[in-house]
């Protein structure tokens, strides 16, 4: 047991994961543009890599070695699956948290499938965050269907978000006034929904911490995140922030995942309100969109580090490279007539940008809000890196 040496924030689980070394299988649950990235990596550390997806063929599908395509509530096509790996992960946190059970006996599940049963559900994140004393937005449930008191008890502005299955802004609306709440109530009744205060923040950032079996703990630098319609468009390194600021933001990402016991990466987003305080927004335990600037930006990628966490190696160093934005290229960014597809974007612009790298996740149907691939520009200064990614994204 030498090979463990930090097992000093192991408060609340146990850790009995051997090292997986190079060479054996990783099954991966999702198969997505984050399991394709992390197919990627683990492949350049030598494992094969297994995919599980209800529907495919799927973007991780076609680079892993093995591609099975089943229900996540079929048990049976789960053990299957796991007999073939030697641990599992996911890049998708809406699969049901139940039939994961049924892996435990046969192989580790990283993180473990309470750490999805917390994070999967807004209201079960934050009534965790709240418990363990973490800054949140002020929040109140409405599990009856009736958001009305939940309303009443924040008080307007607020969002209401559906307490399941909800990212990138589906399921939520924002209310300003008592018209809204109406039109709000006759849209959330009969669904379980929280209610958030709405938070006039100076600006949004994440921390992805990465937490080995081993107990080792690194935080990627603080990246500073521009969502547009609620999807993430930009995200920044290094942080516009003040020092203090991120030091306190990645305080709390670090101090949240030994608490929840992550093994793998977690993500933590934030708001930074205008008064300096840091506020927990949501929690994702996998790979994140605002860490894709670490392909490109960072020592160690996002991707790599996961797969270097769950399988008990060493974490990678998480220095930044060189200031690097990242912009997320959506379907919207093809040419569109009546509705349909009427040409590619401008792929030539950004391969012929310096500093500047494009990546495509091999989606074969570009649609209005899909996130089809990212880029990444790197510059000596984040305002340069800035305004050169705003000149493509506006050539794309
Ligand atoms: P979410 O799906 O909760 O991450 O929300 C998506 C985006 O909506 C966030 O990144 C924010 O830009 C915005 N948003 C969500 N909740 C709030 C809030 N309570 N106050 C202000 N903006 C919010």
């Amino acid at each position: 047991m030498e090979n463990f040496p930090d097992r000093a924030n192991q408060e609340n689980f146990e850790i009995e994961t051997p090292v997986i070394a190079p060479g054996q299988t990783i099954g991966v649950l999702g198969g997505g543009q984050l399991g394709r990235m992390l197919a990627l990596a683990a492949q350049t550390l030598g494992y094969r890599v297994h995919v599980f997806d209800p529907a495919g063929p799927c973007p991780a599908g076609a680079i892993a070695n093995k591609e099975v395509n089943a229900s996540y509530d079929d048990t049976a096509a789960l053990v299957a699956f796991a007999r073939e790996c030697a641990v599992i992960t996911y890049e998708f946190e809406n699969i049901p948290a139940t039939p994961l059970a049924a892996l435990a006996p046969i192989v580790p599940l990283h993180p473990r499938a309470e750490v999805l049963h917390t994070t999967q559900n807004r209201q079960r994140e934050k009534a965790w965050l709240k418990a363990n004393g973490f800054p949140h937005v002020r929040y109140a449930e409405a599990l009856d269907g009736d958001i009305a008191p939940a309303v009443a008890e924040v008080g307007l502005p607020c969002v209401v978000k559906t307490a399941d299955f909800g990212y990138d802004g589906k399921g939520q609306k924002k209310l300003s006034d008592a018209r809204d709440v109406e039109q709000a109530a006759a849209i959330f009744r009969g669904r379980r929904c929280v209610v958030e205060r709405w938070v006039e923040f100076a600006c949004e950032v994440s921390v992805i911490v990465a937490r080995s079996t081993t107990g080792e703990t690194k935080a990627f630098p603080v990246a500073e995140n521009i969502h547009t319609r609620h999807i993430l468009d930009f995200s920044i390194v290094t942080a516009r922030i003040e020092p203090t600021v991120a030091r306190a933001a990645e305080s709390l990402a670090v101090a949240i995942a030994e608490k929840l016991g992550v093994v793998g990466l977690l993500a933590v987003e934030m708001f930074v309100a205008t008064n300096g305080e840091v506020l927990v927004n949501e929690l994702a335990p996998r790979p994140h969109n605002s860490g894709h600037w670490s392909i490109d930006g960072c020592e160690t990628s996002q991707f790599e580090q996961h797969v270097r966490a769950v399988c008990g190696l060493p974490l990678g160093g998480v220095a930044v490279r060189e200031p690097t934005v990242m912009v997320n290229i959506l379907g919207d960014a093809w040419k569109w007539r009546d509705g349909r597809v009427d040409g590619d974007p401008n792929w030539a612009a950004i391969l012929a940008a310096p500093r500047a790298k494009l990546h495509l996740y091999g989606k074969a149907e570009p649609r209005i809000g899909r996130k089809m691939g990212h880029f990444t520009v790197r510059a000596d200064d984040v305002a340069t890196a800035l305004a050169r990614a705003t000149e493509l994204k506006e050539k794309l």
